[in-house]
């Protein structure tokens, strides 16, 4: 099969490969869409660790079955999937609790780590345990269902603290996993949302999509401008998506006493905590990491056109143009916000 395999660090070319093998436990799922993440741009370079060459990047992915191991009933050639990026073993003390995203045996597809490797889905081929495997309806094209894990990211944020309809929600940074969370809110019947970004067209793309007010922290003061919407109170939930240390203070400081900030973005593996504000203001502080069996809940909202995908797909490309949207991706290209290889 044909494979965009990355050779060393920010080297990457289209190479031919051995089909991989399936367990009896496993579907090939010849791959139709597959989205390049940010987490592969970051690990492109070595700075993650998580991408050891030689890789098949690629976990945003949808496609069909081609065929599917003994052990596999549920399934059959000719149906078209989507899968989770994490592959949870099912039987920890997480799994058996529905925590599939904190499984003590979790791997990730297109990961390499040292602790092991597993190709992704930039190839022709990916091989794939049933258990993380969905069924996509007719009604979902490949390249939208690409962005189930991102539009399951953002389900799950909502999940770890769901605003009452009339609660002011803030969500800091518009990007990708913004812009989907903010549609989510919507769909959980929240009007009061606010979108903060230093971006306006990123700003403007979140208005469409449901942000009631836009903030630009490089024209006001977010905390202050988000008392001002709210009457003096501040926001009841804010969501940070982006994991740099200002917008994570930015995110708590626009909160209500008692509030509660869900963290998601985690670009910086440290950052300073307000102590006195979130101890004396009694903030709860939540992480949020992937989801856990959000993923038939995002079909549905993909397949009903609640969440619109649509204007966050820049760009469909083909395997061979692969290496250099790599680069383009990596050189931070303003114009590219998710990028769907179709192998
Ligand atoms: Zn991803
Ligand atoms: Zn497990």
């Amino acid at each position: 099969m044909r494979a965009l395999l990355l050779s060393d660090y920010k080297t990457l070319s289209v190479v031919e490969m051995p089909t991989p093998e399936i367990g009896d436990d496993e579907a090939l799922v010849r791959v139709r869409a597959c989205g390049i993440c940010g987490s592969d741009i970051h690990g492109y370079d070595g700075s993650t660790g998580r991408r050891i060459p030689p890789l098949v990047m690629g976990h945003e992915a949808a496609g069909v079955v081609e065929r599917v191991g003994r052990g596999v009933t549920d399934f059959t050639t000719g149906d078209r999937v989507s899968f989770d990026s994490t592959v949870s073993c099912g039987t920890c003390a997480f799994c058996r609790r529905g925590q599939i995203n904190l499984c003590d045996n979790r791997t990730v597809l297109g990961v390499s780590c040292g602790d092991y490797r597993r190709h992704g889905a930039f190839a022709e081929y990916v091989a794939v345990p049933s258990r993380i495997l969905y069924k996509l309806p007719d009604s979902l094209p490949f390249e939208r269902a690409a962005l189930l894990e991102a539009v399951s990211v953002a389900v799950h944020a909502v999940k770890r603290h769901p605003p009452m309809s009339a609660d002011a929600a803030v969500v800091v940074g518009a990007g990708m996993i913004g812009l989907l969370l903010i549609q989510v809110l919507r769909a959980n019947g929240n009007r009061n949302i606010v979108a903060v970004d230093i971006d306006p067209q990123k700003l403007a793309l979140a208005q469409r999509m449901g942000a009631i007010h836009t903030l630009n922290p490089n024209e006001s003061d977010v905390p202050a401008a988000v008392r001002d919407i709210t009457g003096g109170r501040g926001a009841d939930v804010s969501f940070e998506v982006v994991g740099h240390p200002d917008t994570v203070i930015s995110a708590i400081g626009c909160l209500r006493k008692g509030g509660t900030v869900v963290l998601v973005g985690n670009l910086s593996p440290r950052v300073e905590l307000p102590l006195q504000a979130v101890v004396s203001r009694e903030i709860s502080v939540l992480g949020s990491c992937a989801s856990s069996g959000e993923i038939p809940e995002c079909i549905d909202l993909l397949a009903r056109g609640v969440v619109d995908v649509d204007p966050i797909i820049s760009l469909k490309a083909s395997l061979d143009e692969g290496p250099e949207l790599f680069a383009r991706l990596y050189g931070g290209d303003p114009t590219l916000m998710k990028v769907i290889i179709q192998p």
